[in-house]
């Protein structure tokens, strides 16, 4: 079952799966010495408590060519009074060696509003970096790597949502995080994958309606609807990572490992969610794994996330079905280098668009803070309507 979506992967070790690999870091340890950098004495000092956070997933043979990198990086964030903003995606080198604030996408959002710092660099996908802008417009917003796209993000646009609610008059419209600026400008409210029930709950109240448009993605969607009871209208998005998980690989690693505890992320399909023994969003997942110290987990989400959990329940077993986001892991060390260091790849959003995302995203943000809800698995598929 394990795969590697989009990734040539060439050289990681046997039985490995190093998502480093999939943009080349692996075949391209002299990243640091093109950039006029070298692993010193100074370096090394500098960094050795920081591989103390990696070496479970970085062998020591490899750590002299990013901490050259990692200690280029911390010194230009202090000069330039610049954050970045880690997803639980990123890889090891980057969550725990050069991220200030870590978490998913709700915790990103937050920390971008209530940031001090002058420049945020995200590092994670282009929509993310989208919403650090609309919600601190005043700050410099860099992203490492343009391409860095996300599917369910690419699924629908500003005019598919007008024609929607064209289609839907009166019904209250909840997108996902996962969206452009563009998209969310002509939502009511954004959610993330750890508040999209209550999310969806309080629109339901909200308008007084039992109808509610959550968008783009079809499989959260679903798995809301079965966690709600609200009749839910969506869109054929989907993520390309978390849509390849099956109930089939849920039986094969149950077969494997006796007793294994199976975690899910929400975007994976309803068989999936209802297979598992606990689904939640990538905090939620981390938060489980951290409080109930399981024998041996798999989490059905993101191939980084458990190296990034690992460190912080060494005592955990965790089997890794490798699928990778492509997207996630155009974000290197190099690519954060090169941002800081040329201030390059600025995200600018015109300010109406912004304006108009920023009421959507912060009547999220307004709700009652609570802890990321969990999705109860085992439940019985609801059907959606799709649009
Ligand atoms: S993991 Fe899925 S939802 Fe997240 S950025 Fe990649 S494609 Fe998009």
């Amino acid at each position: 079952m394990a795969r590697i979506i989009d990734a040539p992967l060439t050289s990681a070790p046997e039985g490995s799966c190093d998502p480093r690999s999939v943009h080349g870091t692996w075949g391209a340890l002299d990243a640091a010495a093109r950039r006029g950098l070298a692993f010193t004495p100074e370096v090394k000092a500098k960094t050795d408590h920081l591989y103390e956070k990696v070496k479970h997933v970085i062998p020591a043979v490899e750590w002299p060519a990013y901490a050259p990198l990692i200690a280029a990086i911390n010194e230009m964030k202090a000069a330039k009074n610049a954050v970045i903003l880690a997803h639980n995606y990123m890889t090891s080198e980057i969550f725990h060696c050069v991220g200030d604030f870590r978490g998913d996408s709700l915790q990103l959002a937050r920390e971008a509003a209530e940031t001090d710092a002058a420049v945020i660099v995200q590092a994670g996908v282009h929509f993310m970096a989208e919403t650090s802008k609309i919600l601190a417009p005043d700050k410099t917003v860099l992203i490492p790597d343009l391409r860095a796209g996300c599917s369910l993000a690419a699924s629908i646009t500003g005019a598919d949502v007008r024609l929607i609610k064209a289609r839907y008059p009166g019904v209250p419209v909840v997108t996902y995080v996962n969206t452009s600026a563009d998209v969310k400008a002509e939502s009511d409210v954004c959610c993330t994958s750890s508040n999209a029930a209550a999310v969806v709950e309080w629109a339901a109240r909200e308008w007084q309606t039992d109808r509610v448009i959550l968008l783009p993605d079809e499989f959260l969607a679903k798995n809301v609807a079965t966690q709600t009871g609200i009749r839910i209208i969506s869109w054929h998005g989907r993520c390309e990572v978390h849509e390849r998980f099956s109930a089939e690989d849920i039986a094969e690693l149950r077969a494997a490992h006796p007793g294994i505890v199976v975690l899910a992320h929400p975007e994976c399909p309803p068989d999936v969610m209802a297979a598992s023994d606990f689904a939640g969003s990538t905090a939620a997942l981390q938060d489980y794994v951290v409080e109930k110290r399981p024998g041996k987990v798999v989490l059905l989400t993101e191939c980084s996330m458990s190296d990034n959990v690992a460190m912080a329940a060494p005592d955990v077993d965790f089997i890794r079905p490798c699928n990778l986001c492509p997207h996630m892991k155009r974000i290197t060390l190099e690519g954060i280098y090169d941002a800081l260091a040329n201030m390059q790849h600025e995200v600018t959003i015109p300010e109406d668009v912004r304006a108009r995302a920023e009421h959507a995203i912060q009547r999220m943000l307004d709700l009652p803070k609570e802890k990321p809800r969990a999705f109860e698995t085992g439940r019985a598929p609801v059907a959606v309507e799709l649009v």
